[in-house]
């Protein structure tokens, strides 16, 4: 009996340590209220298992021994369920509540279960970035602040023409919307990308020659920064694949790019960013309205508000297809070292989809007339105007958005 009361508590130990490895993660809000009730339910079964004695007969130890054992069946199932989650999460991305089900058949030994999620937490980037996330919004004041503060961002919707455009009131991203990208003030300035120049509280993923760090200003919940570790300017040509690969490995994830001129506050120094899927309108808007063909392999989204082209497919087609692509629009805008561009990559589970987003200029009029501190990068292309000034969030109109649109987005072939 004893060994089973010790495989039950170093199980249980074993199991918090997970947990608390996975606080805050979003795996664990959609778990957590399970394991409390089980973990109540096991803390109550242990004690009136020990203190059986006291209730002098036969029949209340029984009930009570009946009661470890059910207590020992929950438990099985709490972890199997913490270890489906995970597994989906990494294997399915977003889609990972409808397979839930279907990994929990696999998980039902208790260790193996505990054993997959450990093996899992050292090895999926997708779950590390989850980990990151939880520490760094606990441990660094700034990321928990700003953090918290997204919680409660004030949020409007346009609807025009079957879909939905934003904006959202974020005054953190101040710094970000009136950065200074010309040539003096980069040259002017410590690049805070680089490793030396970063705050001391940011953790970091090391993947291939990019270090995946937690956005201490975002626009969402959860926001990354993947900067190359070296620096070097924001070109994305012989990045691509680079982009597609690290897009396979964070399922569920958008991972975008902003070109020096298109929003990049850090023209100088090559980095991603990454926001969940879920987040960025663009995605569905793609899923729901008509497209039309632009080139080979390319199509544009019909009727949207912006210039929004997509490469559908496997690894090899999108890079070659993005590379003919690049080279029309460099053709079109040759005094660049780039053209204008915002990019974004999602791996669907089957097959990446490249978001080529041409622009033609970064900043509106409405930013130089001092009307709206608004620049849109990707974010902003992808359907969420971000408002660092609260008048503007109130003020700005759907015809200012399009009027925006219109002037920064880039139409090919026209
Ligand atoms: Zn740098």
């Amino acid at each position: 009996m004893i060994w089973i009361v010790l495989y039950i508590i170093i199980g249980m130990l074993w199991q918090a340590s997970v947990a608390v490895r996975l606080r805050n993660t979003e795996l664990y809000r959609l778990t957590h209220r399970r394991m409390f009730i089980v973990a109540g339910v096991a803390v109550v079964g242990m004690v009136l298992y020990f203190f059986r004695g006291m209730f002098g007969s036969d029949a209340v130890a029984g009930i009570v021994g009946f009661w470890l054992v059910m207590v020992v069946a929950f438990c099985i199932v709490w972890v199997a369920l913490i270890a489906a989650n995970v597994f989906s999460a990494a294997r399915y991305g977003q889609e990972w509540m409808t397979f839930r089900n279907r990994s929990l058949g696999g998980m039902v030994l208790w260790p193996v279960g505990i054993l997959s999620v450990e093996k899992a937490l050292r090895s999926e980037i997708v779950l590390r970035v989850e980990c990151l996330f939880s520490s760094q919004t606990r441990k660094w004041p700034l990321a928990r602040k700003n953090f918290s503060d997204l919680r409660n961002v004030r949020l409007r919707s346009f609807d025009h023409d079957g879909y939905k455009i934003y904006v959202q009131c974020n005054p953190a991203r101040i710094i970000s919307t009136t950065a200074k990208i010309d040539k003096d003030s980069i040259a002017g300035r410590k690049c805070f990308l680089c490793p030396a120049n970063r705050p001391k509280e940011q953790d970091l993923i090391a993947w291939r020659d990019y270090d995946i760090l937690v956005n201490p200003y975002p626009i969402f919940d959860p926001h990354l920064t993947i900067p190359c570790r070296e620096h070097q300017p924001q070109l994305i040509k012989s990045h691509l694949g680079d982009m597609l690969d690290l897009a396979h490995e964070l399922k569920g994830w958008a991972v975008f790019y902003n070109g020096p001129k298109c929003g990049a506050s850090a023209p100088d120094h090559f980095h991603f960013q990454a926001v969940r899927v879920a987040n960025i309108p663009l995605y569905s808007d793609y899923e729901n309205l008509e497209h039309e063909d632009v080139k080979e392999n390319v199509v544009r989204i019909k009727d949207y508000s912006r210039e929004v082209l997509c490469i559908e497919g496997s690894r090899g087609l999108v890079i070659e297809t993005m590379e003919n692509l690049y080279a029309d629009l460099h053709y079109d805008q040759p005094d660049d070292e780039e053209p204008m561009m915002n990019v974004v990559c999602v791996w669907t589970g089957r097959k990446w989809r490249l978001f080529v987003i041409p622009r033609l200029t970064y900043r509106p009029s409405q930013y130089f007339e001092g009307k709206y501190v608004i620049s849109p990068g990707t974010i902003e292309m992808c359907g969420v105007m971000i408002a660092p000034k609260v008048e503007d969030y109130g003020n700005i109109t759907l015809d200012d958005i399009l009027d925006i649109y219109r002037q920064v987005s880039y139409v090919v072939g026209v």
